[in-house]
């Protein structure tokens, strides 16, 4: 008999989500508060149980489904990242963003088929959350981040993607500011308002989805066939449990599986006002990523907001402290001020934290575990469009079909174990340091 599976770290507020925040306020949240027996439950409302829900539901329409959110769906990390759908090979921590060519194509296809499922679900549903497919700018700000360009560019000529390249007056053109030295274009990114996109797709799941939010499982009971899910105000019987909680899954101490929850950070400014837009001019909507995988990404937003996202801490606790919040506040706002110089006095009004859930390999966990549980854990930094996918295919694959995705995912390695505490801690801090270190003039 597998034994029970505990759950002992839950989603904090870890600072102020401005995307949640500059929505207008959620419809009240149905939470567990009896016993509810349901065929398929559904652990984790982020972007990887939102689509896992939603693909069970549409291929098998008579079974009854819960999605279960420990908060609200939207206020956690799916709903406060930096929205970039991102379809190309994006490896975090590498230092030009690709790998292989055949790891490339393989994240390429990957990527792809989820982006192109929840815009299918955005345009079917009309959901309000600024889909936009217009590309993302990778930048450059010194002769060394022209060079790792250069060299990404050269990964995406060898698998057959487009790209474009733009000087410093192009790239000025877009953004209003001479701070970038050049960028290289490519079109198949899609950016959303990451909140409104998770709450749209809880509102418009299928009829025989349940979803209940403010409802964290605590633990999960094998009792015969049956998994009992256990919630402070109750309980769900189901047949079959799908774990979709990225960082929340990560186990150290004893139980090491080599997921590393990782946050990183994003502030928003408030809204500017007319004269301010007028001085900082360039496109009214943008979206950036820096040459170093560990510089700021910058989006400009239709809601005349600038969002910036940068620096990186392990923390294995899953949560952040105020400390934490005020130096990625700082670091912000000195990122902000070295790009924006014309728009002094606009403040961050938002602040927040968020975890990633990163391995040293790359490797994530897609499957049926020993237990019998299926899972979808461990986005390495790109859970919009892999969360996407895997959130898809893990209900493909629980309900017995196969293709040659889900065979891909099967086949990916898990991540790599690490050592045990407080060893594990002293190497993940320390390799993050070095490169942040090493981004320099790109945060
Ligand atoms: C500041 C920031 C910027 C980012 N930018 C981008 C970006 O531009 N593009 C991109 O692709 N990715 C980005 N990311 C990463 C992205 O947000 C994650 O990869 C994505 O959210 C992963 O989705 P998920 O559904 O797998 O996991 P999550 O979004 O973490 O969802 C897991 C859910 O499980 C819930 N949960 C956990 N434990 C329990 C429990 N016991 N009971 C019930 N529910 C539980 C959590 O509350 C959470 O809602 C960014 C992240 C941050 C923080």
């Amino acid at each position: 008999m597998a034994s029970n599976l505990e759950f002992a770290r839950f989603p904090a507020p870890d600072g102020v989500n401005g995307w949640w925040e500059s929505l207008p306020p959620p419809s009240p949240a149905s939470k567990i508060s009896s016993e509810h027996r349901y065929d398929w439950v559904v652990v984790g409302g982020g972007i990887t149980g939102l689509c896992a829900a939603r693909r069970l539901a549409e291929l098998a329409p008579g079974a009854s489904i819960a999605l279960v959110e420990a908060d609200r769906i939207g206020r956690t990390t799916a709903g406060r990242n930096s929205g970039f759908f991102v379809d190309l090979p994006h490896d975090i921590s590498s230092e030009s963003y690709s790998r292989s060519i055949e790891e490339d194509q393989a994240d390429v296809r990957f990527q792809r088929h989820g982006i192109d499922y929840v815009r299918s679900i955005v345009r079917r549903h009309n959901i309000d959350c600024d889909w936009r497919d217009d590309g993302k700018f990778h930048a450059s700000v010194n002769a060394k981040g022209e060079a790792a360009l250069a060299h990404f560019a050269d990964g995406l000529a060898r698998i057959g993607e487009s790209f474009e390249w733009l000087d410093q007056a192009g790239i000025g053109a877009v953004t209003g500011t001479d701070f970038y030295r050049g960028a290289l274009f490519t079109p198949g990114c899609s950016t959303v308002q990451p909140a409104a996109l998770m709450r749209g797709l809880a509102a418009t799941q299928p009829e025989n989805v349940k979803v209940f939010e403010l409802s964290a499982v605590t633990e999960i009971e094998h009792r015969g066939n049956a998994k009992v899910l256990h919630f402070a105000g109750g309980r769900i019987v189901a047949n079959q449990v799908i774990l979709c909680t990225n960082a929340y899954a990560a186990t150290f101490g004893m139980h090491p599986n080599g997921l590393l929850p990782v946050y990183t950070f994003a502030s928003m400014t408030r809204v500017m006002n007319a004269d301010e837009v007028a001085s900082l001019g360039g496109a009214r909507s943008w979206a950036l990523i820096p040459a170093d995988p560990m510089g700021t990404t910058v989006r400009r937003l239709i809601t005349d907001r600038i969002c910036v996202r940068n620096h990186f801490a392990f923390r294995p606790g899953l949560q952040v402290s105020q400390a934490d919040l005020e130096k990625a506040k700082s670091l912000h706002q000195r990122s902000f001020d070295r790009r924006f110089p014309m728009l002094k006095g606009v403040e961050l009004e938002y602040t927040w934290g968020g975890p990633l859930c990163l391995s040293a390999n790359n490797g994530a966990l897609f499957g049926r575990r020993g237990d019998g549980i299926f899972e979808a854990v461990g986005c390495n930094g790109l859970g919009l469009s892999r969360g996407s996918a895997s959130g898809k295919l893990i209900a493909e694959y629980a309900l017995g079909q196969s293709s040659e995705l889900v065979r891909q995912l099967l086949n990916q390695p898990e991540p790599r174990w690490l050592p045990v505490r407080p060893i594990v801690d002293v190497a993940v801090s320390a390799a993050i340091w070095a490169k942040e270190f090493s981004a320099g003039a790109e945060l």
